[in-house]
């Protein structure tokens, strides 16, 4: 009998396993073969999906092109012109060089290859499907490659049904071309979509190019970023204060010429702009930074988008003070504010500061729709207590002070008297309500509170089917991006019965007017309205949330008051009745919280 038990996976399934760390989804074929292009120092590519790239993603380049030999030897793992010996690993400038991507597509992929380099005269044509050689013939062709890469996961139904909506799909495409597009503005890009063209780029400067892709609108909407040191170097563009975004979107790092995430680098950026634009609010940014590439961790996975600096705590202190410059040189810093608030003080970092990013506990149980069913109809049950108690108790359990003190049913059991009629409130900072209860001090995010009480209100309206449009007198233009674009006429129908009425303009696919908003929702700013849609329906945390709970969230925070607005005591009083009227007074439509308590012990401590 055969005792050993191991054998060699035969060729074909390691290639599928490495497909699937390679190319987990289309748009990770399309960011390889755009990569290899690029490599193949080619100056126009043109891209060419269907169905987000389910039956077809074809790059074509005018490239080096690639002899006989090379156009089938691609296909082998570990084929790669890049590299050679251990030592280059160290002076890696191209985008690939594990050899893996091209052997990891056409194992789960028909893939067709024509190739041809400028002294050959005709070029090789190669046909391979699921790593099994088809043929090989020559062709006639232009310079350069074409690679057409059909029915991506043929072969790995689990692969291809785990694959999401076609707009999904699409918009990861589109990302990845955004980010490929950014860094080669010296190359002219060409983008189809079922045949449409998508984008056509030309050879630009960068600013021209993010313009391009994200819109003319942007290209008064950005400052300048420059700053050359020993560590790094930066170039690139921040968006203006007032630019800023209800959605994170546009925020784009890149090192040494390749996209990286970077959250620690991005806090570095947004905390310049804090005092600049309301919370909420995302500035845009271009950010590339140049770095020595032996500062760099060598052995990052090329799909792989996270990246180790050694000087860390250093670019993090130059990136932020290059920001504030930059927003300082323009003069959107506010003048010096003597009186402001000592958390907002910026302390310049010392030179062996450990710096760390800030730590954002997340429930993920936690669902702020699970209430939405709960809200009674009649305004006198509100008084109740809320049926999803223990929902915002296990929310709040892991922090250290309880939110709420010893009664878990504060302040509808608090005595009226004490709590009502004999209110003493301040306004904080036109941000905060200060109220003193029997047992300390509450504090109320005015903001939050607002936007409770109007999404319950908007909630029970929608519910009721109660929603009217009203007519806007001026009809409000909206300039999209892209993804944006799409995502709206995925929604269109929901829109429509949210009473928000919205059509295509006739001179721009990305563009809408907007010519109605929900009936008592007039002062709305349109715009803000759909920005503050297109986030709910984009962010992953409402993804269980039905589409009524959506549109009264974003409603809700278009409509709510901002900090800074002020107060009379009797809005306030105002506020605070309707606020504990409603079915969760301590959560805000998004599960932030909204009263803090500060105890009489918490008050005592302070002076001791
Ligand atoms: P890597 O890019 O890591 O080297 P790939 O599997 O992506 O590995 O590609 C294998 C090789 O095929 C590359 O090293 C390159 O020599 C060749 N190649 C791939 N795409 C092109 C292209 N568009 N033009 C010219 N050569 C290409
Ligand atoms: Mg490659």
């Amino acid at each position: 009998m055969k005792n050993d038990i191991i054998s060699l996976l035969p060729e074909s399934v390691a290639n599928q396993i490495a497909a699937g760390e390679v190319v987990q989804r289309p748009a990770s074929a399309v960011k390889e073969l755009l990569e290899n292009a690029i490599d193949a120092s080619a100056t126009e590519i043109k891209l060419l999906i269907k169905d987000a790239g389910r039956s077809l993603i074809q790059v074509i380049d005018n490239g080096k092109g690639m002899s006989e030999t090379d156009a089938r030897i691609c296909f082998e793992r570990h084929a790669t012109s890049k590299l050679h010996k251990a030592e280059d690993l160290f002076a890696i400038r191209t985008l690939g060089f594990r050899g893996e991507a091209l052997a990891s597509i056409a194992a789960i992929a028909q893939v067709e290859l024509k190739t041809r380099r400028i002294e050959n005269e005709v070029g090789t044509e190669v046909v391979i499907e699921g790593s099994v050689f088809k043929s090989q013939s020559p062709c006639s062709c232009p310079t350069g490659t074409s690679i057409s890469v059909k029915n991506l996961f043929f072969n790995t139904p689990a692969r291809r049904n785990f694959l999401k909506a076609d707009i999904t799909e699409f918009n990861h495409i589109l990302e990845e071309f955004n980010r490929i597009a950014l860094v080669n503005k010296d190359i002219s890009f060409h983008f189809f979509n079922q045949g449409k063209e998508v984008y056509h780029l030309y050879k630009s400067i960068l600013k021209h190019r993010i313009a391009s892709l994200f819109g003319q609108a942007q290209n008064e909407k950005l400052v300048v970023l420059e700053q050359k040191s020993e560590v790094v170097d930066i170039y690139g563009f921040i968006s203006k204060p007032e630019a800023a975004k209800k959605t994170r979107g546009e925020q784009y790092f890149f090192v040494n010429n390749r996209y990286i995430r970077h959250p620690y680098y991005h806090h570095a950026v947004e905390s310049a702009f804090r005092e600049l634009i309301p919370e909420n609010y995302y500035p845009g940014y271009f950010i590339f930074l140049e770095v020595d590439p032996s500062s760099l961790d060598v052995n990052i996975h090329p799909t792989k988008t996270e990246v180790k600096f050694l000087n860390d705590k250093t670019i993090y202190s130059i990136l932020n003070s290059t920001v504030k410059m930059s927003l300082g040189k323009f003069s959107l810093m506010p003048s010096l504010d003597f009186d402001h608030e000592p958390s907002f003080d910026y302390t310049p970092i010392r030179k062996d500061e450990v710096i760390r990013p800030p730590q954002i506990k997340i429930n993920p149980d936690y669902n702020p729709f699970t209430s939405s069913k709960s809200i009674p109809a009649d305004p006198l049950k509100f008084r109740q207590k809320p049926a999803n108690q223990q929902n915002w108790e296990k929310l709040y359990e892991d922090t250290q002070k309880p939110l709420i003190p010893e009664n878990p049913n504060f302040p509808a059991e608090t005595d009226d008297k004490e709590f009502k009629n004999d209110r003493i409130l301040f306004q904080l900072k036109n941000q905060y309500i200060l109220c003193s209860v029997k047992s300390g001090l509450m504090i109320i995010n005015q903001q939050r509170a607002h936007e409770r009480v109007l999404y319950e209100r908007h909630m029970q309206k929608i519910e009721a089917k109660e929603v009217l449009s009203q007519q806007l007198l001026f009809p409000q233009e909206v300039m999209l991006n892209k993804q944006d674009a799409g995502l709206i006429y995925e929604i269109k129908e929901e829109l429509i019965n949210a009473g928000i009425c919205i059509e295509n303009s006739i001179y721009h696919d990305d563009a809408f007017i907007i010519t109605g908003v929900p009936a008592g929702s007039e002062e709305v700013n349109p715009v803000i309205l759909v920005e503050e849609i297109l986030e709910v329906f984009k962010n992953e945390t409402f993804k269980q949330a039905s589409g009524y709970s959506k549109f009264a969230l974003a409603l809700s925070k278009s409509l709510a008051l901002k900090p800074g607005t002020v107060l009379k005591e009797e809005e306030m009083n105002n506020l605070i009745d309707e606020l504990f009227s409603c079915s969760l007074p301590e959560q805000s439509p998004e599960g932030k919280r909204i009263i803090s308590m500060m105890s009489l012990e918490d008050i005592g401590e302070l002076f001791k």
